[in-house]
């Protein structure tokens, strides 16, 4: 038997938590798959000082919990399970999680976005504590430090030019000796006295623990394959981000760079009765608040949507 709802939310990152407070406060008691390790980007987030209403600043973890507890206060349900399939061919949509089936007259996609990584073992260990996917996040705690930003595209130009506001110096290491960075954010970049380029280099491995945090890199000349030791304080990877939106494809309209399509300055999407908000449907932003305020538009969406169907 097929558990059924008005409304069933993907994800509990700042959007789907943000989602379930709304529908959960006006009564649409929601149903949250939370996925086998919730809370999305904030989780690998240490403090967070530009999320409004915390005048200190509050770390990332916390306050995907006190989100969570708002949520459930009104009744919101929660499930520690990945979605493993969706069918929205037809109303009510069908979702299966851990063996289990669910039925949603309104479904809200918010399974976020996942920044590329490189896969060494340093860059989870030392993540939030030296290393970062996030300038605009973690900025302004690299005070006068030396910085090594890796990527060439728009995100690494971007990422570099803010980081100059704080750091002492920055180092680009890009893996080519082109960039794939538009032309103006490329000019920004190299005409910055603070920034300059390893060309055609790729990191290797990060030096550091979680208490002395960054202390160094290694980094792999990939024309000679000579690997050299440089001292700095902190890594931010900009390799780009992988948008969540495996359950979806096929089903969903997706844009060229695979993120979900919101209807212009809504969250409805190419199916009736299926809202996304955060991360999922945004490349541009991919801020904390941003992120909560489309969760509250996909929510109010998805009330007016069962509304109008009732
Ligand atoms: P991109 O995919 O454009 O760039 C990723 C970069 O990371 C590339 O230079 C790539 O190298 C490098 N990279 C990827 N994997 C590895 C690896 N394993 N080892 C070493 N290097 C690697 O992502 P962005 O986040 O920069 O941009 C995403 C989109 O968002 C783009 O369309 C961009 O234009 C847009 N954007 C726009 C901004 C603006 O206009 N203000 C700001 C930021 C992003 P390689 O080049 O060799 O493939």
């Amino acid at each position: 038997m097929a558990t059924e709802r008005k409304v069933v939310i993907i994800g509990a990152g700042c959007a789907g938590l943000t989602a379930a407070l709304y529908t959960a406060r006006n009564a649409l008691e929601p149903l949250i798959l939370e996925g086998a390790s919730p809370g999305g980007q904030l989780m690998i987030t240490t403090e967070v000082e530009n999320y409004p209403g915390f005048v200190e600043g509050i770390m990332g973890p916390q306050l995907i919990q006190t989100m969570r507890d708002q949520a459930e206060r009104f009744g919101a349900e929660f499930i520690q399970k990945d979605a493993d399939s969706l069918d929205l061919s037809e109303r009510p949509f069908t979702i299966t999680a851990g063996g289990e089936t669910y039925e949603a007259q309104a479904l809200i996609v918010a399974t976020g976005a996942r920044p590329n990584l490189l896969g060494l073992e340093a860059e989870q260990r030392l993540m939030g504590h030296g290393v970062s996917v996030c300038a605009t996040c973690d900025g302004p705690f690299f005070r006068d430090k030396y910085l090594l930003v890796i990527g060439g595209g728009d995100s690494a130009m971007e990422e570099a030019t803010f980081l100059t506001r704080f750091a002492g110096r920055v180092t680009i290491v890009h893996r080519r000796d082109e960039l794939r960075a538009s032309k103006i954010m490329q000019e920004r970049a190299m005409n910055n006295p603070k920034i300059d380029f390893l060309w055609s280099h790729v990191l290797v491995d990060i030096i550091g623990d979680r208490e002395t945090a960054v202390t160094g890199a290694k980094v792999k000349d990939v024309k000679t394959g000579e690997v050299k030791e440089v001292e700095c304080g902190g890594v931010f990877l900009a390799l780009g981000h992988t948008p969540n939106t495996e359950l979806v494809m096929g089903q969903l309209e997706l844009d060229a760079k695979g993120y979900l399509v919101a209807n212009g300055r809504s969250a409805l999407t190419s199916v009736e009765g299926v809202f996304a908000a955060g991360d999922v449907t945004d490349s541009r932003y991919r801020q904390a608040v941003t992120a909560a305020g489309m969760g509250c538009m996909a929510a109010l969406d998805a009330q007016r949507f069962l509304e109008s169907a009732e």
